[in-house]
């Protein structure tokens, strides 16, 4: 299929000669509840423009079949014009009508209009997701998001559903089995926007109202929908709360009316990703419906999700980019407004910067040190590199450069930039200038060198303090050392730490500074007592690794949880986690300090990463010869802290939670058993069934339960989410039936949905099942390409990045992967991107454990 994957190229000539009047499309969808049927009906009708008659364009869409193609009254033969991909369309008018009627298919991928049956009531829900190029799948259009125009959705469905769109619906009608739904004219957004969601949604109403300048008042209706099997847990007060505090803090900040008329928040099944910024109808993964016991944390990352998305209304849906290139223009500023907005919101989530240094910036360190970075700004060539920008660097690197941004030129400079840019562009398209020149304006400083900087170069810096003191011990000099290309001008505070009274490592000193180039002195340290611990990058202003002196690191091993403050805490455990994957600091010595000080750290979210971290330290990081011992050293601080921890809290279930993680020796694994019987009893643990599956994942990876327990366990728990946990437990059992079984089911067959596909790959990849799994490694490189070509985007990325055999840590396992990579540079760049990405995950755990050796 030449024509599925769209060119830059093709989009910028398809752009300068036709612009969009209307959209109006119709879907039938009553089809949806026969789950024989594959296909539902599509009809698209385009007005739009072309400059220059005459000339041939094309329409994109990805259907099965297409009925009929009329193009300014002409019908079209569609075996001629429709080749799978694209209708091609030729000599065009200077005004154009095309109509295209095809069947399209449900989507089982979570691409396109996704179908799903509850396995509770057997009631049908469906919905839309597009980013970056799927409106295609679900009718023809100009898939590109420079060409906007108003929407009008008609949508059939059966009469006792209930349907969603962007804007709100006019008329519904009812005739038999069937109810029309049709909507109201959207503004003018991109295809990769327009969102359906139909089903028996059940549905909660409240109402945001707010004072205008002018005196008048808008008025925002708000909705919140899940499945009706999902009610009983749908805390829709709390994500009302949320979405109050944010229309209020966003109107304030961008002083720009909300532009989409209401505001509907839909929590959907088996959805790919966190959520997605549909105009007036806001999709989120139904995860964020907490059926269990979850941590503050959860909550706290799914208010950032809903402002996050909120923030795209302006920034993305409003003033959208002109091609993917220019994703970050969107992604950095709503994943920065995630963050700010849960403190300047006034939201009770107060911890957020906390999180975003320590477990935002992960992601964003991570990626950034992989062969395949790039610059923020990114050369997006066609559709599959736009597809694998949604990373760690448009995402997270491009939020902490914003963070910095605003620490550079001051918040009110900044919010001033953005609301002059949301008046010029509203409704329009931008690119990098744009905006620039906006900030330019309001801050008076010239942004093209720090842009060039920040935004069109790649890598992390590191950060090192350079302290000479006299013989009094007295600091002589602090400077700060920069390392790596490009030396970036960095704002930092520097703060230096001493032991009180008490034994807590406090704060003494804070010096704010511009750092450039490779060698900074720090004015105003001279003379002063030579502190206990130098902390770089304070209070987390600039994006870097930052590294220690001899005597900070000293301190660190003997007290890092005794740093009083959180967040300087919490960027302490980020330094030494960036020393342990960069093989400066053996993992044993990690895991120690997590065994030593995790206890007492304070911040649920950042002991969470804890948790997470020293897991993948042992599996990945850890010397083979010392696996036992850090084993057996989690195993027994996770027993040690969840008996110590307050019965009920948040760090009690975090902890049983790191217990299922990491028990393997036979206490543990009684303990677990117990735990599941009733035999046993923690204080205050309530062991709910999310918490029950993981205890079950842990005795079925250590091949201490069978497939009938497994089984009788979806008996209490038959729905989505216990399938999903089923199949991930059975994929787990240590047995080569079960590796078969799980690796068959993925690549052999396209049956599945992605959420199993996503529950067999976690079942089939255990750290402790390594000789299990060896033979795999082969087959993998055999099949990848094929893979690529026949699936999905989203299934294929899955499928290559989880069965990649990252935990067959050898160099027979480097080679396997340079052979494939050295055998295939025709392959898909995506592809080749994703394989480069394990590989260098697998040579960085070479290097770490090498450290972990000596
Ligand atoms: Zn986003």
């Amino acid at each position: 299929m030449p024509g599925k994957n769209l060119s830059r190229e093709e989009a910028q000539q398809r752009a300068a000669i036709l612009s969009v009047d209307t959209y109006r499309v119709h879907l039938d969808v009553t089809s949806a509840v026969d789950p024989s049927a594959a296909t539902f009906r599509s009809t698209s009708t385009i007005a739009f423009r072309c400059s220059e008659p005459g000339a041939a364009s094309f329409a994109d869409l990805l259907a099965p079949a297409v009925r009929a193609v009329t193009l300014n009254g002409t019908a079209l033969d569609p075996s001629e014009v429709f080749d799978g991909t694209r209708v091609r369309l030729e000599g065009l008018a200077a005004e154009n009508l095309l109509v295209v009627e095809a069947d399209c298919a449900y989507s089982r991928t979570g691409e396109g209009l996704h179908r799903f049956v509850d396995p509770v009531d057997g009631e049908t829900y469906l919905y839309t997701h597009y980013e970056p190029a799927d409106a295609r799948r679900v009718f023809a259009n100009f898939e590109q998001p420079d060409l906007k125009a108003p929407f009008t959705f008609t949508v059939t469905a059966p009469a006792a559903w209930d349907v969603y769109a962007n804007a709100v619906h006019t008329e519904v009608t009812e005739e038999g089995a069937a109810r029309t739904w049709r909507f109201a004219p959207t503004q003018p957004i991109s295809t990769y926007l327009t969102a359906v969601v139909a089903g028996p949604y059940h549905v909660e109403r409240a109402h945001y109202s707010r004072e205008s300048k002018d005196g008048s008042t808008l008025e925002i209706p708000l909705a919140a929908t899940c499945r009706k099997s999902l009610a009983k847990y749908f805390d829709a007060d709390e994500i009302f709360t949320v979405t109050k505090q944010g229309l209020d803090f966003f109107h304030t900040e961008f002083d720009y009316p909300y532009p989409f008329g209401k505001y509907d928040q839909c929590f959907v099944p088996e959805y790919n990703i966190g959520a997605m910024e549909n105009p007036g109808c806001v999709t989120f993964r139904e995860e964020f419906v907490f059926r269990s016991k979850v941590t503050e944390a959860a909550y706290e990352g799914r208010a950032n999700v809903i402002l996050h998305e909120m923030a795209h209304m302006w920034f993305g849906d409003l003033v959208t980019m002109k091609w993917w290139d220019d994703l970050w223009l969107k992604e950095s500023f709503a994943d920065f407004m995630g963050s700010y907005g849960l403190i300047g919101a006034g939201t009770k989530y107060t911890a957020a910067w906390i999180t975003f240094a320590n477990r935002r910036k992960a992601w964003a360190y991570r990626q950034d040190q992989f062969p395949t970075t790039h610059p923020i700004t990114a050369d997006i060539r066609d559709l599959e590199d736009a597809k694998l920008n949604f990373d760690g660097i448009t995402y997270a690197k491009g939020a902490s450069v914003l963070k910095q941004l605003v620490a550079y030129v001051g918040a009110e400079a900044f919010f001033e930039g953005a609301r002059q840019y949301f008046k010029r562009h509203a409704f329009g398209n931008t690119v990098l200038d744009d905006l620039l020149v906006a900030l330019e304006e309001t801050s008076g400083r010239d942004l093209r060198s720090w842009a060039a900087a920040w935004l069109q170069t790649s890598g992390v810096n590191v950060l090192t303090p350079q302290l000479t003191v006299d013989a009094e011990g007295r600091i002589t000099e602090l400077a700060v050392l920069q390392d790596g290309e490009p030396a970036r001008p960095h704002r930092i505070a520097v703060g230096l730490y001493e032991r009180d009274t008490d034994g807590a490592l406090v704060r003494t000193e804070r010096v704010e500074l511009d750092v450039t180039g490779a060698r900074t002195v720090v004015d105003g340290l001279v003379g002063k007592p030579r502190p206990a611990l130098v902390l770089l990058n304070d209070d987390d202003l600039t994006y870097c690794k930052v590294r220690f002196d001899d005597r900070s690191l000293a301190t660190l091993r003997e007290g890092l949880g005794e740093i009083d403050q959180p967040l300087s805490r919490a960027l302490a455990w980020s330094a030494v986690w960036n020393l342990t994957r960069d093989g400066l600091m053996p993992a044993r010595d990690y895991l120690d300090l997590v065994d030593r000080f995790a206890g007492t750290e304070s911040d649920i979210g950042v002991l969470q990463s804890l948790h997470q971290q020293s897991r993948t330290a042992l599996d990945l990081y850890a010397a083979p010869e010392h696996r036992g011992e850090g084993e057996r050293l989690l195993a027994a601080c996770a027993l040690r802290e969840l008996r110590a921890a307050e019965p009920g809290s948040d760090h009690q279930l975090a902890w049983a939670r790191f217990l299922a993680l990491t028990a393997d020796g036979t206490e543990h694994l009684q303990l677990v058993e117990g735990l599941l019987a009733g035999s046993a009893r923690i204080d205050g643990l309530t062991v709910d069934q999310e918490l029950r599956w993981s205890l079950w994942l842990a005795l079925a990876s250590a091949g201490r339960a069978t497939a009938e327990e497994l089984n009788g366990e979806l008996e209490l728990d038959n729905t989505a989410s216990g399938r999903q946990h089923l199949t991930h437990c059975l994929a787990a059992l240590p047995t080569p039936g079960a590796k078969a079984t799980a690796w068959a089911a993925v690549v052999d067959s396209d049956e599945l949905p992605n959420a199993l596909v996503e529950a067999q790959i976690a079942g089939f990849a255990q750290a402790g099942q390594r000789e299990l799994t060896a033979g795999y490694a082969a087959p993998y490189f055999e099949v990848i390409e094929e893979i690529w070509a026949q699936r999905s985007i989203e299934i294929a990325m899955r499928i290559v990045s989880g069965f990649f055999p990252h935990y067959q840590t050898d160099e027979a396992t480097l080679a396997a992967t340079d052979a494939w990579l050295a055998g295939h540079p025709e392959a898909a760049p995506a592809l080749r991107r994703l394989v480069l990405e394990c590989r260098d995950d697998l040579a960085r755990a070479l290097r770490a454990q090498a450290a972990d050796r000596g």
